[in-house]
C-alpha cells in the first residue's frame, strides 16, 4: 500500500499523522495519507508567501511555458491519471478518462491566458480636469491562494484554480477533498518536474475543518478559492472578512421539455445528465419537468433507458455507476427517496442498494417540499413532473435555494427567449440538458450555488486585482 507524504516547498515531507484511505466501492484500504497540522499548513503558507515575489516577477512567457509542460506531462501519463481517479472516486474509468483529457484542457487554456493578462488604457480627458493624463491598467496577482476542492473533480477542479493561479503568478496552497488527494499529489509530482520554482505550489490534505480555518484565517493568504457544497462554503465566507472568496458551490439542476420536443432524439443526452458519475455532479440533471404533450412517453422512454445503464466496478470499462463516495451518502440517499414517497412521489425506476451503488432511481410526481427536489441530492436520483406551460415549467424550476445552470428542450424561439431571460441561474442551456460544461467558458452560480468565475480567463480576473497607473503628461 502506497504512503504519501505533504508537499512543500518544493518537498517531500513526512507527515507527523495518517489516514487510511478506503476505496468507496470495495472499502480496501488504498493509501495512507497524510493528515496535516496546523504547524505544516503554516510551513506551506510560509513556502508559499516567501515564493510570491518570484512568481509575480516571473515573465508571462514563462509562466505559460511551465503550464504546457504540465499539460504534455499530463497527457503522457493520462492512463495512470484516470486509474487514480477510478480507485480514489470510485468515478467509473471511462469518465475518468474524459476528466483527464479535460484537466490537459484547462492547463494548455491556462498556459495561453497567461500571455493574455492585459488592462485598459483610460480616456482620462472625457472628465473635466483629465485633460493631459494618461492613464492605464495593469493586473496584479495577489500573492498566496489557498485552494480548497471537493472529491468529485478531482484532477479538473484542482485544475480550474491552480491553472488560472500560476498563470496569473500567484503562489498556491491546496487543501484537496480527504477523500481524493492521490490526484492532487499526483499533479505535485508532475509540476516538481517542471520549472516552477519550489514553494509555489504546495499540498497539504487532511481535516477540512483544521486545514480550512487555519487558510481563511492566515493573513498572508490573500484569496480562498473554494469548490464544495453550500454548507461549508457560507460558513468559510463568514469567517474570510475582507479576503477575496470564489464559491463554486452546489445546485438542484432542473431542465424544461416543452411539448413539441421530439423525445426520442434527447432521452440519451438526458440520463446521461442525470446519472453520469453516479449523479455526484454540481450540474447533475436532478429535476426534469416535462409538457403534458410529450410527458407519458418522456416518462417511459426514459426508464427503459436508465433501466438498461451498467452498475458496477469502476475500473471496469463497461460500466455506468459506481458506488457512491461513502456507504452513509447510500442510506442518506435512501431515506431521502423514502421521505419523497412518504410525500406521494411514485418510485418508478430504482431505489434499491447493491453493496455502495444505488441503483440508478426514477422519481415521479414529487411534491416540491421533498428533500429530492429542494435539495441537492448528489446521488443518481432524478425527479420527473409534468407541467402544462412554459410558464409553470419556469416557475418550478426558479422555486429553488440554487441557481448554478438549467436547461431547455423546445422548438418554440419565444419559449427560448422567456426561459433564458427569466431563468434565474448562471447559465441557460437552449435545446441542451445543464449539465455542460467546456472549461474556458464562465462558470458559476446565482443564489446559493456561490459567488464569482471560473473558467481560466474568469479565473484570472478574480485572482488578480486591478491597479490604475495615471502619467501627468503637462508637468
Ligand atoms: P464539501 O464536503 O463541502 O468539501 C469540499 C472541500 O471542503 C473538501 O476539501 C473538504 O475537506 C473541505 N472542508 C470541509 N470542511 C471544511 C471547513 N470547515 N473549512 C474549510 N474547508 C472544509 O464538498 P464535497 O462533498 O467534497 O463536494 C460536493 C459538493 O461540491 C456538492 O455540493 C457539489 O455540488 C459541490 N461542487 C460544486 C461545483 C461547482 O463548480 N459549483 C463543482 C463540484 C462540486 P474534507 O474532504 O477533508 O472534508
Amino acid at each position: 500500500m502506497q504512503k504519501k507524504r505533504l508537499y512543500i516547498n518544493g518537498k517531500w515531507i513526512d507527515s507527523q499523522h495518517h489516514s487510511l484511505l478506503l476505496s468507496p466501492y470495495t472499502r480496501e484500504e488504498i493509501a495512507e495519507v497524510p493528515r496535516a497540522t496546523v504547524e505544516e499548513v503554516e510551513f506551506a503558507i510560509k513556502a508559499a508567501y516567501e515564493t510570491r515575489n518570484k512568481m509575480a516577477d516571473m515573465p508571462k512567457h514563462q509562466r505559460a511555458k511551465i503550464l504546457e509542460q504540465l499539460a504534455c506531462k499530463l497527457e503522457q501519463r493520462s492512463e495512470e491519471a484516470a486509474r487514480i481517479i477510478a480507485l480514489e472516486a470510485s468515478k467509473p474509468i471511462k469518465d475518468a478518462r474524459i476528466e483527464v483529457a479535460r484537466t490537459i484542457q484547462t492547463y494548455k487554456f491556462s498556459s495561453e491566458e497567461a500571455k493574455r493578462i492585459n488592462g485598459e488604457t483610460i480616456s482620462m480627458d472625457a472628465a473635466p480636469g483629465g485633460e493631459g493624463k494618461i492613464a492605464f491598467t495593469t493586473r496584479e496577482p495577489l500573492g498566496v491562494i489557498g485552494a480548497i476542492t471537493p472529491f468529485n473533480f478531482p484532477m479538473n477542479l484542482v485544475a480550474h484554480k491552480v491553472g488560472p493561479a500560476l498563470a496569473s503568478g500567484n503562489t498556491i496552497v491546496l487543501k484537496p477533498a480527504s477523500q481524493t488527494p492521490l490526484s492532487a499529489y499526483f499533479l505535485a509530482e508532475l509540476l516538481h518536474d517542471t520549472d516552477l520554482p519550489a514553494g509555489a505550489f504546495n499540498v497539504v490534505s487532511g481535516s477540512g475543518a483544521v486545514i480550512g480555518d487555519k487558510l481563511v484565517q492566515d493573513e498572508r493568504v490573500k484569496k480562498i478559492s473554494f469548490t464544495g457544497s453550500p454548507e461549508v462554503g457560507i460558513g468559510i465566507r463568514n469567517k474570510a472578512r475582507l479576503k477575496h472568496v470564489t464559491l463554486e458551490l452546489g445546485s438542484n439542476s432542473a431542465l424544461i421539455v416543452d411539448g413539441n420536443v421530439d423525445v426520442d432524439k434527447i432521452i440519451d443526452r438526458c440520463v446521461t445528465g442525470a446519472f453520469s458519475f453516479q449523479g455526484q455532479v454540481c450540474i447533475s440533471l436532478q429535476r426534469i419537468y416535462v409538457h403534458g404533450n410529450v410527458y407519458d412517453l418522456f416518462v417511459e422512454r426514459f426508464i427503459k433507458a436508465a433501466k438498461s445503464l451498467r452498475v458496477g466496478d469502476p475500473l471496469d470499462p463497461n460500466t455506468n455507476v459506481s458506488a457512491l463516495i461513502h456507504p452513509n451518502e447510500v442510506s442518506r440517499t435512501l431515506d431521502w427517496i423514502k421521505e419523497a414517497e412518504q410525500r406521494g412521489a411514485v418510485l418508478a425506476a430504482g431505489g434499491t442498494r447493491q453493496g455502495n451503488i444505488l441503483m440508478p432511481t426514477v422519481l415521479l410526481e414529487v411534491d416540491p417540499s421533498a428533500k429530492v427536489s429542494c435539495q441537492e441530492v448528489f446521488a443518481p436520483v432524478v425527479l420527473i413532473n409534468k407541467v402544462s406551460s412554459i410558464e409553470e415549467a419556469i416557475d418550478c424550476v426558479n422555486d429553488s435555494d440554487y441557481g448554478l445552470q438549467a436547461g431547455i428542450y423546445t422548438e418554440n424561439i419565444h419559449h427560448a427567449m422567456l426561459a433564458s431571460k427569466k431563468l434565474q441561474v448562471g447559465g441557460v442551456l437552449i435545446n441542451d440538458i445543464p449539465t455542460y460544461r467546456v472549461d474556458h467558458m464562465p462558470y458559476g452560480g446565482v443564489k446559493d450555488s456561490g459567488v464569482g468565475r471560473e473558467g481560466i480567463k474568469y479565473a484570472i480576473q478574480e485572482m488578480t486585482e486591478q491597479k490604475l497607473i495615471i502619467i501627468n503628461s503637462m508637468v
